[in-house]
């Protein structure tokens, strides 16, 4: 391809309102540009990047033995309230109506759909195990589309469903898929590190997330130093401190002025946060709830949706706090009437703590569940955080940032069930088939490879995405040596099956570099009249920075070379 007549836009300064490098070097390398909030055009570059990236998951799809299929991404909304998602996704699912006013969804994911699909073509035993995967575009109606590619409100996911007729063959079904995943963040030069994902509401078994290790990341994941354990926060399990032991006195009333917060209470009673009650207020769908935690530890926020199978969560607003009657710093379960009660078991074992007498400036002492309060739901919400002790080991977890690139779960039957995907087993009895998804996302692929893979100066490719292989600069092409020069290395590198862009625009060697430096692809062959009468041609590896002269027929060879190590 000649730069001359590419449609390539390269910007010389970071955009203002872009923080992320990968966000920046997209938008200098000229690779995307905005339409709208979330939303992307990609240029023929960029869009050649991410051909190769879907071409990375197609060949270890297929490798695993997956079989690609292709659902439409306009659904009628029936399929999304057969499952029960038209509810559940809440307003991250962009609905319309066609021309009769039916009711359609963009797919946000395809669970429906490929249920209806399996539903139709799964009858007996013997169509299974099959493993259906799409590369495909999604739309979701995301709060806050971030990050240039990060998250995005349509965007291209390659996405997979195995289909098995119990549990212990998903077991198998998942392997292949979690192996086929770490063969293509290999090859697309990302690194990532499996940890234990939340299922979310609707249950399933396993789950894990790939995550990119990055401080850019959104997430937070603990990692144990000791055995290796590894989870998302939201997940994540720990061992609590135990409770200050005791046995149960007498309720009594104390007065605490202006103490609202834990370690103001503690430090004035001379206690250990581990004898305070916590509590904090939300409204999830809509109701109002009070949960309670033993006061050194915090509530983990998606622990307790799952657990309450809610979609939405916020901090209870003040007009509902002041409706409910909650006195805030100096609240309590005791005697509360008209809500929800969530309680941690941590807050329900602990003997004689300190919790809000309801009334401003009071607390009581000697607060003991059953005797003085009651919670409608006891369950494991609270958060793990950095230093905590590890669930197997005891070693104190760490905490880093991570992105989230791929996502393996075990479904189970939640939407066989739900959708009909049903077999015979072989004496003739139906069951509901075993489900497994699988998804990684393209775009954000394309972003965490340049996270990864960038210096300074711009790009670095790794030469399974490389948009081409070499990139050929030409100075003083109105000279006949460096115009032959660059047609014959162009046809022997055409030969040997490796694709070249070549600048042959009129700017000057200073911008041609830059330009290259930042576009990042692999190999740069600078072909010039200097390096000519120097005995062949510029060969510099973008990676290493490493320059020499290669004489023209040895070009090819070390051209592969450079792209084999990078
Ligand atoms: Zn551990």
């Amino acid at each position: 391809m000649r730069m001359s007549r590419l449609l390539l836009k390269t910007l010389r300064e970071p955009p203002a309102d872009a923080d992320l490098p990968s966000h920046q070097l997209l938008l200098r390398a000229g690779l995307i540009t905005p339409l709208a909030a979330g939303i992307y055009c990609f240029t023929p570059v960029g869009w050649r990047v991410i051909r190769r990236i879907e071409a990375i998951i197609r060949e270890e799809m297929d490798r695993s033995g997956a079989q690609e299929i292709h659902l439409p991404a306009l659904h009628p909304i029936e399929l999304w309230e057969q499952s029960g998602r038209d509810k559940s996704m809440g307003d991250t699912l962009f609905r319309l109506s066609d021309r009769k006013e039916r009711g359609f969804a963009l797919g946000a994911t395809h669970e429906e759909a490929v249920s209806f699909l399996a539903s139709r073509t799964i009858q007996s035993y013997r169509d299974l195990p099959v493993t259906l995967y799409q590369i495909q575009t999604k739309f979701r109606d995301e709060q806050r589309p971030r990050g240039g590619l990060i998250r995005l409100r349509e965007f291209t996911m390659k996405d997979a469903y195995s289909f098995d007729a119990d549990w212990e063959a998903l077991d198998e079904s998942y392997r292949l898929a979690f192996e086929a995943y770490t063969r293509i963040f290999q090859r697309a030069g990302v690194p990532v590190v499996p940890v234990e994902a939340d299922s979310g509401a609707i249950g399933g078994k396993d789950s894990q997330e790939f995550i990119f290790l990055t401080e850019n990341g959104e997430d937070e994941i603990l990692l144990c130093p000791g055995c290796g354990y590894a989870a998302n926060a939201e997940k994540a399990d720990f061992a609590k401190p135990p409770a200050v032991a005791g046995t149960a006195a007498p309720l009594e009333k104390v007065a605490t002025p202006d103490r609202k917060t834990i370690a103001e209470l503690s430090g004035f009673l001379d206690i250990d946060a581990r004898q305070t009650a916590k509590a904090v207020f939300y409204r999830i769908d809509g109701e109002p709830v009070f949960v309670t935690i033993r006061g050194d530890l915090d509530v983990n926020e998606i622990k307790l949706k799952n657990v309450l199978k809610a979609t939405e969560l916020e901090p209870m607003d003040d007009g509902m706090v002041r409706a409910a009657g909650l006195v805030a710093g100096y609240a309590s379960a005791i005697g509360l009437k008209g809500m929800k009660i969530v309680a941690d078991p941590s807050a329900v074992d602990a003997v004689n703590l300190v919790a809000g007498a309801n009334e401003v400036d009071f607390h009581f002492r000697n607060v003991n569940y059953g005797r003085d309060w009651q919670a409608d739901l006891v369950a494991e919400i609270a958060l793990a955080r950095r230093g905590d002790a590890c669930a197997k080991c005891g070693a104190a977890l760490e905490t880093r940032r991570g992105m989230e690139m791929g996502h393996v779960f075990k479904l189970g039957t939640m939407y066989s069930e739900a959708m009909g995907v049903q077999y015979l087993d072989d004496s003739g009895e139906r069951h509901p088939v075993v489900m497994g998804c699988y998804g990684i996302g393209v775009e954000r692929m394309l972003a965490a490879v340049i996270e990864e893979n960038h210096d300074a100066n711009g790009i670095i490719w790794p030469t399974d995405v490389t948009p081409y292989d070499v990139h050929i600069v030409a100075l003083n092409l109105e000279q006949a040596t460096v115009q032959e020069t660059v047609t014959g290395i162009e046809a022997a590198l055409d030969a040997a099956g490796l694709t070249a862009l070549i600048d042959d625009r009129g700017d000057s060697a200073g911008i041609k570099f830059k330009d290259a430096d930042l576009l990042g692809i692999p190999v740069r062959l600078t072909i010039s009249p200097r390096a000519l009468e120097r005995g062949g041609i510029e060969v510099r590896e973008r990676r290493s920075g490493a320059t020499e002269i290669v004489a023209i027929e040895a070009v090819v060879a070390k051209v592969r070379e450079i792209l084999a190590r990078s």
